[in-house]
């Protein structure tokens, strides 16, 4: 069942996303070699906390029946794609680090994801973030109303797929409200015209993960990570929006984060 939003709690949520926005600019801080993701969620979830909201991914249920989600962020390095793990992992030069932060403030969610560099990172991975990010952008320009679903993910994945990277299929974009996965599930592949009619008020979040090699993915012994089956590096960029007529209205925002990169 879909959710339709009314102005208050869409501004709720915005409230919501731009605190995970602010998270992730704290993250960029101090991101850079020889930095654990573990201290990465550290500094995460004092964030979120200092700030009265709940780290939303913390105790998340493990769907595949392993234990709870025991961070609040999710910390996708290289070849992972999404869901991993903070713990010792230190971060070299040359690397790339998906951050996904997901908070809970006054009843509603905020879910957006950012893949950063480690210091210097090859040029044909810095492209595929480049891409990874464009395309996100442009499936908000198709998340309007009167479109469909399969609008979004047709968008994503043409312009991915021209540059032959692989999309990720088992993972998706969802709805967001009250709680962080609500209904439609919104994939990054499609069909024009197909799927779901987007309203007003429909609140979602679009997160493209796309991979150097192909689009085969497994899960890691811990249940939770989710990586490459060709190890090739992956990328993963989200934000959370609400559909209006005409333009999308994007509740989170990368402005704080590009904001410390410009600085770095
Ligand atoms: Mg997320
Ligand atoms: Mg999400």
């Amino acid at each position: 069942m879909i959710f339709l939003k009314t102005e208050d709690e869409i501004e709720l949520l915005r409230k919501s996303n731009l605190l995970v926005g602010k998270t992730l600019a704290e993250i960029a801080k101090v991101i850079q070699p020889g930095v654990t993701t573990a201290e990465l969620d550290k500094v995460a979830e004092e964030f979120i906390r200092d700030n009265g909201a709940e780290p939303t991914f913390k105790g998340y249920p493990n769907p595949y029946g392993g234990v709870p989600f025991p961070a609040s962020v999710c910390t996708s390095v290289n070849g992972q794609v999404v869901h991993g793990i903070p713990g010792n992992v230190v971060l070299k030069d040359g690397d790339i680090v998906s951050v996904d932060c997901g908070v809970k403030k006054n009843d509603f969610c905020g879910d957006s994801a950012y893949t950063f560099c480690v210091g210097e990172v090859a040029e044909e991975v810095r492209n595929l973030l480049e891409v990874t990010k464009k395309a996100l952008y442009l499936g908000i320009e198709e998340a309007v109303e009167g479109r469909r679903i399969g609008d979004i993910g047709y968008v994503i994945q043409q312009y991915c797929e021209s540059f032959n990277y692989g999309v990720v299929r088992e993972f998706a974009g969802h709805g967001i409200g009250k709680d962080m996965h609500e209904d439609p599930f919104v994939p990054n592949f499609g069909k024009r015209g197909t799927g779901e009619m987007l309203k007003s008020g429909m609140c979602i979040a679009i997160e493209p993960m796309i991979t150097l090699g192909n689009r085969q993915v497994v899960l890691e012994n811990d249940d939770w990570t989710v990586r490459t089956k060709d190890h090739s590096m992956a990328a993963h960029f989200e934000h959370s929006i609400a559909i209006r007529s005409g333009k999308a209205d994007i509740l989170s925002s990368f402005e704080y984060v590009e904001e410390v990169l410009r600085k770095n």
